[in-house]
């Protein structure tokens, strides 16, 4: 018998050193990473990645405190704890009135980036086409490629940030396994009428062997008109993974918890990936969540309380040489800055970082071929003094 350690150098030493086959050779890190670090490593303010810095409600951390007293610390339910699925089918019956089943057709997720690459994993096999539209929100790409899919990049409007319906029905093939998109879009901050419902309701009535993956994160977050859900139309709903975040919800970006929605036989196939993704998700966590939405409506506030962040940032940067672009929703506002500079975006941005001391995402990065618009997006989830603060820095460029 070899002894422990020898095994450990033998395993160290003998495995033929050869390089990696990349299955993501053209990705980096997230431009969320890069631009967070930057900021931290220059003091200035983290307008970039999208997360809010003030503090949560304080029930909410009173039901992480009951959650622990009563050692409510050990695995959760594979699909997720009931209780919390019981309260999201309450809360999308008094948003939608509209009857889910927990049990069936209720997912708890490791955030809404785990309840997407499940879905697209659950679904899509070498060769299958996906369509996604840029500039598209950063994980959709990779999580299809992992899994043999070819992404079709359509490209939004410029700059109202629209789908082109008519073109989205042309590029539809027999090879069109899924479409992805987020509305309210991120990092547009633009989202959909009515009318963009209905034509997606058209399509989808044609082809019937496309599926959906519906991102809904920023649901509560919408300032024009009402959040056009897929859960509103029965046909759109039967082909669809609708996916949250109570990340966006709750002010609470680190907790990584969300779910998805989706028909029981969808569910079926995702909780089959899940189960050995994740197997299940953060107990305690399930648990506080659960009682505040028992017991508490505080989501229908969140929209008034991010359009007053959104009003008071522009109205601070109307002396800027920024000119805002239209923000439906998302705790997202773009700024095209083509007065100021002629600057690649991905230049500006560090610029603004290093030398004005605000950092924010250059849009660029979103598009499949790095269309450029000279346009940069501000993150308004902070406290009303960091965005004044940062709104005078902004104006002296
Ligand atoms: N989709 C969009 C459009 C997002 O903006 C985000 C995160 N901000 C996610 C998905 C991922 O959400 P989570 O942090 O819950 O994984
Ligand atoms: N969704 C956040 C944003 O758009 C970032 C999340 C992340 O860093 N992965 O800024």
């Amino acid at each position: 018998m070899i002894p422990f350690d020898t095994q450990i150098n033998f395993i160290l030493f003998e495995i033929p050193k050869k390089n990696m086959q990349s299955k993501l050779p053209q990705t980096g890190t997230t431009i969320f990473t890069i631009m967070s670090s930057l900021a931290a490593a220059t003091g200035a303010i983290n307008l970039s990645q999208g997360f809010p810095n003030f503090s949560i409600d304080n029930k909410l951390k009173n039901y992480v405190i009951d959650a622990l007293d009563q050692d409510q610390v050990q695995y959760a339910p594979m699909p997720g704890r009931l209780d919390l699925r019981q309260q999201i089918a309450s809360k999308i019956a008094n948003q939608h009135s509209l009857t889910i089943n927990p049990d069936t057709e209720i997912t708890i997720t490791a955030g809404a980036t785990q309840a997407i690459f499940t879905a697209v994993a659950a679904l899509i096999a070498t060769g299958d086409e996906v369509i996604l539209f840029d500039p598209a929100y950063d994980c959709y790409d990779p999580s299809i490629r992992l899994f043999g899919g070819k992404p079709i990049h359509l490209k939004l409007s410029f700059p109202n940030y629209t789908i082109d319906w008519a073109e989205l029905e042309r590029t539809i093939t027999s090879k069109t396994k899924l479409i992805i998109f987020n509305n309210p879009q991120n990092p547009a901050g633009s989202a959909w009428l009515e009318e963009d419902l209905k034509s997606l309701e058209k399509i989808t009535a044609k082809f019937p062997h496309l599926y959906i993956i519906s991102d809904e994160v920023y649901e509560h977050l919408q300032y024009t008109g009402i959040h056009q859900s897929v859960l509103k139309s029965d046909l759109l709903r039967s082909r669809s993974f609708v996916t949250y975040s109570f990340g966006k919800t709750f002010h609470v970006t680190g907790w990584k918890i969300g779910y998805c929605i989706a028909p029981p036989e969808f569910t079926k196939e995702f909780r089959k990936v899940h189960q050995f993704n994740v197997f299940c998700v953060n107990n305690s966590m399930q648990f506080a969540l659960a009682k505040y939405l028992e017991l508490h409506d505080e989501w229908k506030q969140l929209s008034s309380f991010y359009q007053a962040k959104r009003d008071l940032f522009q109205k601070a940067m109307t002396s800027s040489n920024f000119k805002p672009l239209t923000c439906q929703g998302t705790y997202f506002c773009l700024y095209d800055y083509s007065a100021i500079s002629a600057e690649k975006d991905t230049d500006f941005a560090i610029r603004l970082t290093k030398e004005i001391g605000v950092a924010t995402i250059p849009v660029s990065v979103f598009y499949s071929d790095f269309t450029d618009h000279k346009v940069i997006r501000i993150c308004f989830a902070k406290t009303d003094e960091l965005l004044l603060q940062a709104a005078k820095k902004l104006c002296k460029i």
